[in-house]
């Protein structure tokens, strides 16, 4: 018999910043020294990983996240939420005794914030765990899907191999700059970085890191050059005007779609959670990109980054923007 027959699975599995957001609530942002009151405050879940496994569980796909957090109320938070949107938790390693990561988010009148994140027992994954204990959850998968804003880089890569030699489609979400966690944050090498693209099939480039990558600020021009790193296909978020797509038949720019924003935050982890349910269900790159786009453009008619639309609340904002139901959904 199969002892893993009856074993936890996802679709998607999911590597990077899982977090509890500590929300202040102020007038305006203080400067070095000022001591100001807060006029209220709030806890919201939040992390790059999560928002996007939150996209994909309301779109109706199992979800499951890799990593660590601590045995404290954040973790028995963060774990709450995985209950409540149906997230998978059976590679969640609990650390007794550890802090899970949180983040201090300080927003004023005006919408402006200041991020302050508590990475914690997140950077503790190392790439040996992910050998040892999560090889074969990896491997069951159809997509990896691994962002770096707090992670260090050797996990992922170590999830990337496994992933590429498994025949799982990979997409890397570089949410930060190349000299940012090299130079700065120092999460990882140059060479690293360079193996998990070369280990990458999706590349999902912040502006940023894509301008630095190709040392040029003309995306829409030159983005195919990222193919060069390994990526058989480049999609780079537009914000309001949608996303440009490059692979190596096709590039276009595909439409925003015109809502009232109240709110931008998490826009592009919802856009990544329409991106891989395209992927997984083998959309055309057209159709995958308005899915995303429609992720996007629902997450800014709400406050936060969790304001997230299900499969039926996205299917009647396209079929609003487009005057028809989508077939493909
Ligand atoms: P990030 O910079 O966080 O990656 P963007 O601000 O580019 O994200 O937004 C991600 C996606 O969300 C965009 O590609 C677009 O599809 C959608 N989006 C963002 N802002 C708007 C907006 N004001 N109206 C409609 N869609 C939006």
């Amino acid at each position: 018999m199969n002892p893993h027959a009856h074993a936890p699975f996802a679709d998607v599995v999911s590597l990077g910043a899982l977090a509890m957001d500590y929300y202040g609530l102020v007038v305006s942002l203080p400067h070095p020294g000022e001591k100001i009151s807060a006029l209220g405050h709030e806890v919201h879940p939040g992390g790059v990983a999560g928002n996007v496994m939150t996209q994909l569980a309301r779109l109706g796909v199992r979800t499951g996240w890799i990593g660590k957090i601590g045995d404290d109320e954040t973790g028995a938070l963060i774990l709450r939420e995985f209950e409540r949107e149906g997230i998978d938790r059976s590679h969640v390693q609990i650390e007794a005794g550890e802090q899970s990561m949180f983040t201090w988010i300080l927003v004023d009148h005006e919408g402006e914030r200041t991020i302050v994140m508590f990475p914690n027992t997140l950077v503790k994954l190392t790439g040996a765990d992910v050998a040892e204990k999560h090889s074969e959850y990896i491997a069951a998968a159809k997509i990896l899907h691994a962002e770096i804003c707090a992670l260090p880089l050797e996990p992922v890569a170590a999830a990337m191999r496994i992933a590429r030699n498994s025949g799982v489609t990979t997409v890397f979400d570089l949410d930060v700059t190349p000299h940012h966690f090299i130079e700065e944050a120092r999460l990882g090498t140059r060479q690293m970085l360079e193996e998990v693209l070369s280990l990458t099939d999706v590349l999902v480039p912040c502006k940023a890191a894509a301008a630095e990558l190709l040392g040029s600020e003309n995306l829409p021009v030159d983005a195919a050059w990222l193919m060069d790193y390994g990526p058989r296909a480049v999609v780079i978020t537009l914000g309001a005007e949608g996303s440009l797509y490059v692979d190596r038949h096709q590039s276009f720019k595909s439409p925003g779609i015109p809502v009232k924003a109240v709110d931008t935050t998490g826009a592009g982890d919802a856009f990544h959670g329409g991106l891989i349910y395209g992927l997984l269900n083998g959309l055309a790159a057209e159709q995958t990109c308005e899915l995303a786009n429609a992720c996007g453009a629902y997450c800014c008619t709400g406050i936060g980054a969790r304001a997230m639309g299900t499969r039926g609340q996205i299917v009647t904002l396209l079929a609003e923007s487009t005057g028809r139901k989508p077939q493909w959904m």
